[in-house]
């Protein structure tokens, strides 16, 4: 891929000889991790082509878009609501990195203690790394945790258009309106970037687009709820990581096209591991692509992941926008319901989430959940002892970690996880 898009990346601006190293990194990591695992189902097989165009084709796509005036905004947070984006013919991209890169760059302007999707997110900026940022006419900041809406305050300088949304904390009557009214003014940002009117009609298609989409991963997710599974949790992060890039409906139709064949895999008892591997809940912070570290761990040490409760997995995509008529006020009430679920730390109190990890628990039919908490995370970190509280008390066991992106800990973390086996094994 590396020479056919030189000239592209070096017009994005990135740094030729970083972007170089960071992809072969990348695709050794994604040999030894990915491509090694047995007996994947065939229909992987458009997901890896995707991996390895990541930088490469979809960027050209972006750009082709870009050349016919359509516009790519990206983001950091599943609260940007990707149908107001598409309803103006936009394109919408996930900014969330999952690699240490850059960081040394990143922590002369951020303390250094502050959580490594942060660091990241700059470290691919000041590196020079991600043509997804530079491929952006509008970057949507979002204010949730403390880390991140600081950060935009240094990040605003760094690209050409920031726009903030503000997010309410409480899921009360005024947060409600608050929510209301900043996706208000993100439709107004839309349609002055992109020069398009909302209407009722391009609305109601994205809506339906979007549905589309989350109804994919929901039968995906369903299908794990099978034993033996039929499709390994490192595949289905992958399919979830490629969700914040990909175009929509091909996303969709790919995603539909991997479930025929589960299905027949399902029927057929066959499964990526034995019927009976202890199986995972995952639950936590978001897991942006390449951040494999953990599940990889994981599902080496003889252990399936059935779930991830995580914005990279079902926190993110649960639930649907009703889709049905009405006019702009009331497909934006719709909007704000839909989005409003969505049961982030950041949120006081979060109830929803430990009920929501309950079902997910039944659903899936978890032997244990592992809940992963980035270090200098303070929502999820603080969040997982309430949870571990009430999954002990339901007779579920939990293993607490915290990390970063770094490999230093792999060591330290098998050896966690290989104990943790062997509890919920007895
Ligand atoms: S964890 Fe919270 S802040 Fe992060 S992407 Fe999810 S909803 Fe947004
Ligand atoms: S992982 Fe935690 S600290 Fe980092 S951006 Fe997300 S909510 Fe904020």
């Amino acid at each position: 891929m590396s020479e056919q898009y030189q000239q592209m990346w070096a017009e994005l601006g990135l740094d030729l000889e970083a972007h170089d190293a960071l992809l072969a990194t990348l695709g050794q990591v994604y040999q030894d991790i990915y491509l090694a695992q047995p007996n994947r189902p065939k229909a992987m097989e458009y997901f890896d082509f995707v991996m390895s165009e990541v930088h490469g084709l979809r960027i050209k796509e972006l750009i082709d878009a870009k050349n016919q005036g359509r516009k790519v905004i990206g983001s950091f947070c599943v609260f940007v609501p990707e149908e107001i984006i598409l309803a103006v013919d936009g394109i919408s991209v996930g900014l969330c990195a999952g690699a240490e890169f850059g960081f040394d760059l990143a922590e002369k302007v951020l303390p250094r203690n502050t959580c490594s999707l942060i660091k990241s997110a700059f470290g691919f900026k000041l590196g020079k790394v991600c043509p997804y940022i530079e491929s952006c006419d509008v970057v949507v900041g979002e204010n949730t945790c403390d880390g991140k809406k600081k950060a935009y305050e240094i990040f605003q300088d760094m690209v050409d258009d920031l726009y903030i949304l503000d997010l309410p904390q409480s899921k009360t009557d005024q947060g409600r309106r608050l929510l209301r009214e900043e996706y208000r003014g993100f439709i107004g940002k839309m349609e002055a970037v992109s020069g398009k009117t909302i209407t009722v009609e391009n609305l109601q298609k994205a809506i339906e687009t979007v549905n589309q989409k989350r109804q994919a991963l929901a039968r995906l997710r369903s299908l794990r709820s099978a034993n033996p599974v039929p499709i390994s949790g490192l595949d289905a992060l992958l399919i979830n990581q490629i969700s914040f890039y990909d175009d929509p409906v091909r996303f969709t139709a790919s995603v539909n096209k991997l479930c025929d064949e589960l299905e027949q895999r399902v029927a057929h008892k066959e499964g990526v591991f034995p019927a009976d591997t202890p199986r995972i809940l995952m639950s936590g912070c978001p897991m942006a692509v390449p951040n494999w570290k953990l599940p990889s761990i994981v599902e080496s040490t003889g252990a399936v992941i059935v779930g991830e409760e995580s914005c990279v997995g079902e926190r993110g995509t649960r639930g649907l926008v009703d889709s049905r008529g009405g006019g702009m006020e009331e497909m934006l009430d719709n909007i704000v319901e839909r989005y409003l679920q969505i049961d982030c730390a950041i949120f006081t109190p979060n109830p929803e989430r430990r009920n929501n990890i309950d079902s997910m628990t039944s659903m899936y039919k978890a032997d244990g959940i592992l809940h992963y908490s980035l270090q200098f995370c303070q929502p999820y970190s603080i969040e997982s002892g309430l949870i571990e509280n009430q999954m002990e008390d339901n007779g579920i066991p939990v293993l607490r970690i915290e990390t970063d992106y770094s490999m230093e800990d792999v060591g330290q973390l098998k050896t966690r996880v290989e104990a943790f086996m062997e509890r919920i094994s007895q």
